[in-house]
């Protein structure tokens, strides 16, 4: 297949840069598994390829691959979510320049903004981005360069309007960032609500299976993607042809997954939601959550991620997390296998005490594609432990 743009969401995840071999058939194209290709005469480059920090051919597949997701002009594919964010970030700030972002971002996020940035004289507010007014009110006319927008939230799944953001960000010159890691492309596409670039931890949804990491960025804007090309090319934090192979596999069947997941989570949350101990259940999905509306008219399903507040506080979080067993107690999620997670001492820890800290009784589930009756048993004997 040459061309994917007129296809459908599973036909793009499974073709979109993954033409089949011309030399030998093979239905899946090599790994490309050099750091260097031979020219034919100084200069002369077969398909533009020099060396593998500036290009590799696996790496390019992924890049087309996520593009074709997206719907972007143009993605790079880097050895981590933080590398991608790095990069873009250093591509688009000089000291002095403000950047906006949500009250509950990523914890690393908020880490490489608040410490790694905030040395090299880049500020930061944090705010509410559910609360437009709080957001128009936190961009400085001179300096803030950068909004950054991640929905679902984590870990307490808030939802916010990206066409809103993306137009009061544009109003105000700004780059809209959202990071699409918690929805992935099959859930929610940001740069058709507006957004100038999404950022992805390929490492949870578009990998899937926890065997690998990275990190992509995807633009709508051609001369963004070349600035930013150009950086990571210069500074290299480029995905390695391995790691970008195993991402397009497990994107082949995000589609798939992300589905299943959702059904999953549902059926999860609403059992939680009636359970005495469980204070609240944070799932968009669930009529009840603040979001849910917002959620159901820029997502096409609510996903994968619930978390819960447990009515026993600290102590019963901390219980629940270890008692578990179909629910591994690990950071990260997006997988196939079900993950529990407690944030304030393991994904957030790094924001602990900061305006970004998350309540000490949540417990973030990543909910698996396991058998629903399994995960069923698994939590409802967790919880009669507590
Ligand atoms: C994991 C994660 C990141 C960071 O990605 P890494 O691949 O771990 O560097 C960024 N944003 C979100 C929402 C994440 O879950």
């Amino acid at each position: 297949m040459t061309s994917t743009d007129d296809h459908g969401f599973a036909t793009r995840a499974i073709h979109a840069g993954q033409d089949f071999d011309p030399t030998t058939g093979a239905v899946i194209p090599p790994l490309y598994l050099t750091s260097t290709f031979v020219q034919d005469g100084i200069g002369g480059l077969r398909g533009g390829y020099e060396y593998s920090r500036g290009g590799n051919p696996t790496r390019t597949g992924l890049e087309e691959q996520l593009a074709a997701l997206e719907g972007g002009v143009r993605a790079l594919s880097f050895a981590s979510g933080l590398a991608a964010e790095d990069a873009l970030l250093r591509g688009i700030l000089k000291p002095g320049d403000h950047v906006v972002l949500g009250n509950d971002a990523y914890g690393g996020t908020y880490r490489l903004i608040a410490r790694v940035f905030g040395a090299w004289g880049i500020e930061h507010t944090v705010v509410d981005l559910s609360d437009l007014d709080a957001v128009t009110g936190a961009i400085r006319a001179e300096s803030t360069r950068v909004l950054w927008v991640e929905t679902p939230s984590n870990p307490l799944m808030k939802i916010t309007d990206i066409r809103a953001l993306a137009d009061a960000g544009h109003e105000a010159g700004l780059t809209v960032v959202v990071d699409n890691t918690f929805a992935s492309p099959a859930l929610q596409q940001p740069l058709s609500l507006g957004a100038d670039v999404v950022v992805h931890s390929t490492t949870k949804y578009l990998g899937g299976h926890s065997d690998v990491v990275g990190g992509a960025l995807v633009f709508a804007d051609a001369e963004l993607a070349e600035k930013i090309g150009f950086l990571q090319f210069a500074a290299g934090a480029v995905s390695g042809p391995l790691d970008a192979w195993l991402t397009t596999r497990g994107i082949k069947t995000l589609q798939v997954r992300m589905q299943r997941h959702s059904e999953n989570a549902q059926r999860l949350a609403e059992y939680l939601s009636t359970h005495d101990a469980v204070e609240t259940v944070y799932y968009p999905g669930l009529e009840s959550h603040p979001g849910h509306e917002l959620a159901a008219s820029q997502m096409v399903a609510f996903g994968g991620m619930i978390s819960l507040g447990l009515r026993g506080g600290e102590a019963a979080a901390r219980k629940f997390a270890e008692s578990t067993s179909v629910f591994q107690l690990a950071e990260s999620l997006g997988g196939v296998e079900s993950l529990v997670n407690y944030p304030s001492e393991m994904t957030h820890a790094s924001v602990k005490g900061t305006e970004l800290a998350v309540p000490e009784n949540v417990v973030r589930l990543s909910v698996g594609l396991e058998d629903i009756d399994d995960l069923l048993a698994d939590v409802k004997q967790a919880l009669a432990a507590l």
